[in-house]
């Protein structure tokens, strides 16, 4: 079996022969750029390069990046569990170019690594391009797909954005068709969020940058960003349509059955699946040195971890269980990612602590949400109020608590949320300057509420205010 180990040292290879340098992945965490709380994809490190700030002496690289997307614009932290494709943290193979070749190379030189050097069936890939881009359109049309095999997509699946500000341009995606006994349409249809036609890689034709106040201009350079995710084609490369079902991702799903006592398939493979997802990306950005908290990236990571322990939770462990697998995930990953064999101790340290902190709630949070839950009538959403106590009171993240009630068709009231949010804060406020111990708390008071309203602006709000 072709290991993921290998496909990422096939896919830099077959980019170096063609002249790219093959480059380190960038950290989770990105450096100098505020838009943005963690990576979530392989052009961020050379956002600067697209823009024409920044220069190099290499026009063409490769890299395979480590992404999480948890936040913000690029946000699948609620389809794991519940998709065959989707992680928190995953890694992304891609090959750029810095105003050196364009739509007419990056095509063929995708084309032919999947159908030759991967020897892909050409008969099951399909592919999409940005409605008014003829030249893509033709290039897929002379390189032999089939023209019912081309689709047209106007919406911005197809022009790409990291974010809210930066480099951007139309697109052109590459589907796989898993055949009819899995659910899901092709692309631009309704049922497009089925698993049956999977998203392998997306070449993007970078020629525009987007800001801040909603222009969007052309830049100087075109240029390509293209990004294929490992575990997609790992899946499909393995002979299977899931990416839970690869190599790597069964050794961490052995592992958490392992430690828990439990079956890894049946009914208790969802619970490991979001187990050994979680681990990685918590395990990921603990080794970057990024320790659960409660605001900012911190607490991304948080929600994460927390999530993973009522998983473990459903599955009847009572002790910790987090911190036993990383060995599993060091053995699988640490020598493509030799920072969490350095940072082993601190991340199963961080791990246990977490989840001995939270197990002392955990228990009685659950309980509370049963009791709530009684009376509220089947279908209906769980109140504001209740959902902040389980917050404010058990360390519950609110999508902690939405991904519990969503097993059960359930959701939360998020403006009673919200609303309770405020009161408390207002309550905190008064009761502050009532005592007229120091009109310095009410001023720290107005700073704490700026600071998290402005602390990752654009990308964040959303997280930082949203989603607590
Ligand atoms: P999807 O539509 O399936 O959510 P996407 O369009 O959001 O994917 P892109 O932003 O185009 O993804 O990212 C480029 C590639 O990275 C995708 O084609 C896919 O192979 C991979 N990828 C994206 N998101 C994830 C994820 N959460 N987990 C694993 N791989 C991913
Ligand atoms: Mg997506
Ligand atoms: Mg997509
Ligand atoms: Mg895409």
């Amino acid at each position: 079996m072709t290991s993921l180990s290998d496909i990422r040292s096939t896919f830099l290879d077959y980019y170096a022969r063609q002249g790219h340098a093959v480059v380190a992945s960038s950290p989770l965490v990105p450096r100098n750029d505020p838009t943005l709380m963690f990576t979530n994809s392989g052009m961020v490190q050379f956002k600067n390069r697209f823009t024409g700030v920044e220069s190099g002496d290499y026009q063409r690289a490769t890299s395979s990046q480590k992404c999480v997307r948890a936040g913000g614009k690029h946000n699948d932290l609620d389809n794991v569990g519940y998709t065959a494709r989707h992680h928190t943290f995953f890694e992304m193979l891609g090959n750029f170019s810095f105003g050196d070749y364009f739509k007419a190379e990056a095509i063929p030189f995708a084309w032919n690594l999947l159908t030759k050097d991967f020897g892909i069936d050409k008969s099951k890939l399909l592919v999409t391009v940005y409605h008014t881009d003829d030249e893509a359109y033709d290039l897929w049309k002379k390189i032999g797909v089939p023209e019912d095999r081309i689709i047209r997509i106007a919406t911005d699946d197809n022009f790409w954005r990291m974010g809210p500000t930066g480099p951007c341009g139309p697109c052109t995606e590459i589907f796989y068709d898993h055949g009819d006994h899995i659910w899901g349409g092709p692309p631009g249809s309704p049922d497009e969020d089925g698993d049956r036609f999977i998203e392998i890689w997306n070449v993007v034709f970078m020629q525009n940058e987007q800001f801040d106040d909603g222009t969007l201009k052309p830049l100087d350079m075109q240029s390509i960003d293209t990004g294929m995710g490992l575990e997609r084609i790992g899946a499909l490369l393995q002979g299977g349509h899931d990416n839970y079902e690869t190599d790597l991702f069964r050794a961490l799903i052995e592992a958490s059955a392992h430690a828990t006592s439990t079956d890894p398939f049946g009914d208790q493979n969802v619970h490991h699946r979001v187990i050994a997802d979680h681990l990685r990306s918590t395990s990921f950005l603990i080794a970057e040195g990024v320790l659960p908290s409660n605001e900012g990236r911190g607490y991304v990571l948080r929600r994460i971890m927390r999530r993973a322990m009522r998983h473990a939770h459903i599955l009847g462990s009572k002790d910790p269980v987090m911190h036993r697998l990383v060995p599993a995930l060091v053995q699988q990953m640490g020598a493509a990612y030799p920072e969490l064999g350095l940072g082993q101790t601190l991340i199963e340290d961080t791990l246990l602590n977490e989840e001995v902190r939270f197990k002392t709630t955990l228990d009685r949070g659950l309980k509370l949400l049963d009791d709530a839950l009684v009376d509220v009538p089947e279908g209906s959403d769980l109140s504001g109020d209740t959902a902040f106590k389980l917050y404010d009171t058990f360390g519950f993240p609110l999508d902690l608590t939405q991904d519990a009630l969503r097993e059960q068709g359930r959701g939360v009231d998020t403006d009673g949320f919200k609303a309770a949010m405020d009161a408390q804060k207002a309550k905190a406020r008064a009761a502050w300057t009532g005592t007229g111990a120091s009109a310095d708390a009410a001023i720290w008071f107005d700073i704490a509420d700026k600071q998290g309203s402005t602390e990752f602006l654009g990308y964040e709000t959303e997280t930082a205010q949203g989603q607590l």
